[in-house]
């Protein structure tokens, strides 16, 4: 259910191994605009490298809060910002490359019947051994089939920044004083900088993003916003029923970024799954959670340092110039080595 890049992705996955999917789908793969798209390195472990998709390749990035300014450079590139209708269209054509059939219906509800899911949607009703809610953070199956929520919800809002003539820029930038819940960013892209910054769900992101525009000096033109779920409910599975990605709020909580950790579930769910013995759901449902669970819950209490009053994030900056050179920009607890 859903042709996000983890429902197209987990599609593939099960497609590689024989069985028959369907993949639901209501909108446009790729519209509107996900996300900055900006991953790690590591995102290339998950699928292959396409320079139609790779916007910007990235080696360093700078801190800003009102005290000061942080930077550090590497030599390698650290991390890519992609095209993200590009990156999504492109994981959708692979999963229908690889056999996955596509109806473009929105599903409506489901429920288990004799060792089967069925799932109504506004056309016409399928029967399924295993239903997948790869359907984002506001998950129709998630509230279908009565799982709970995530924890927290941000809402995410950005901006192009259009410029004259190729980026040069090949760095990130975070305003840690931009939002009183989390942080701003700017992002180098070809021919835009994206700027944006996220609050938790009920606060004023575009009233934010104004006072972060004449902060910053930069022009609001187009606006694209949507919601970064933090913190995976207790539950991921239920019967013949389970979630996946920003369904399951597999996001890391610190950064608001969900591809790679989505990707990572994905690939777990299709190697654990056995379609004719529902019983394996559990096997997905602890392997993800023992490969990802402590990495969200230590990139939750990051998180809660962007909450303190400002004076009190400075300490920010002063963990920033002492951070391990190997920390990894997916595994915060690299931040301790
Ligand atoms: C402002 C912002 C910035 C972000 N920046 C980054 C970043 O830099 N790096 C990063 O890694 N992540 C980032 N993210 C998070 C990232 O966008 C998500 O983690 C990712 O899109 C999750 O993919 P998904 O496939 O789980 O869900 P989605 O991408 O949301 O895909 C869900 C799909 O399900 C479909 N669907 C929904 N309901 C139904 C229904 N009832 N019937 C049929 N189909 C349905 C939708 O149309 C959609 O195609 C950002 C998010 C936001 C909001």
């Amino acid at each position: 259910m859903g042709a996000g890049p983890v429902g197209s992705h987990l599609a593939k996955e099960f497609a590689l191994r024989d069985y028959r999917v369907l993949v639901l789908e209501k909108g446009e793969v790729g519209r509107p605009l996900k996300g900055t798209g900006h991953v790690s390195v590591d995102i290339f472990d998950h699928v292959p490298k396409d320079d139609d998709f790779v916007e910007k390749e990235i080696r360093g990035g700078v801190f800003h809060n009102r005290f000061g300014s942080y930077s550090f450079r590497r030599d390698e590139v650290t991390s890519y910002v992609l095209d993200r209708p590009k990156f999504d269209r492109s994981l959708f054509q692979r999963a229908k490359e690889s056999g996955v059939e596509e109806v473009r219906e929105g599903f409506v509800n489901c429920k288990h019947k004799r060792g089967k899911v069925i799932v109504e949607t506004e056309e016409g009703t399928y029967e399924t051994k295993i239903l997948a809610g790869c359907d984002g953070p506001t998950s129709d199956v998630r509230v279908s089939a009565e799982f709970e929520k995530p924890g927290l919800f941000l809402h995410g809002i950005f901006t192009k920044q259009i410029e004259v003539g190729p980026i040069e820029q090949d760095y990130v930038e975070v305003f840690l004083d931009a939002s009183k819940d989390f942080f701003g960013w700017k992002v180098p892209r070809t021919e835009s900088f994206e700027y944006g910054l996220a609050v938790e769900l009920g606060g004023d992101s575009r009233k934010a993003l104004e006072e972060f525009a004449d902060e910053e000096n930069f022009h609001i033109a187009d606006i694209h916003s949507g919601l970064i779920p933090i913190l995976p409910p207790e539950k991921t599975t239920k019967g013949r029923v389970f979630l996946c990605g920003d369904a399951a709020g597999q996001v890391k909580p610190f950064s608001g970024g969900g591809l790679i950790y989505g990707l990572t579930a994905a690939e777990i769910a299709a190697e654990k799954i056995d379609p004719d013995d529902a019983t394996t759901l559990s096997k997905y449902e602890a392997k993800w959670r023992e490969e990802l669970g402590d990495e969200i819950k230590f990139g939750n209490r990051i998180r809660k340092f962007y909450k303190l009053p400002f004076f009190l994030r400075a300490p920010f900056l002063w963990a920033g110039k002492r951070m391990s050179k190997n920390a990894h920009m997916d595994r915060p607890s690299t931040l301790l080595r």
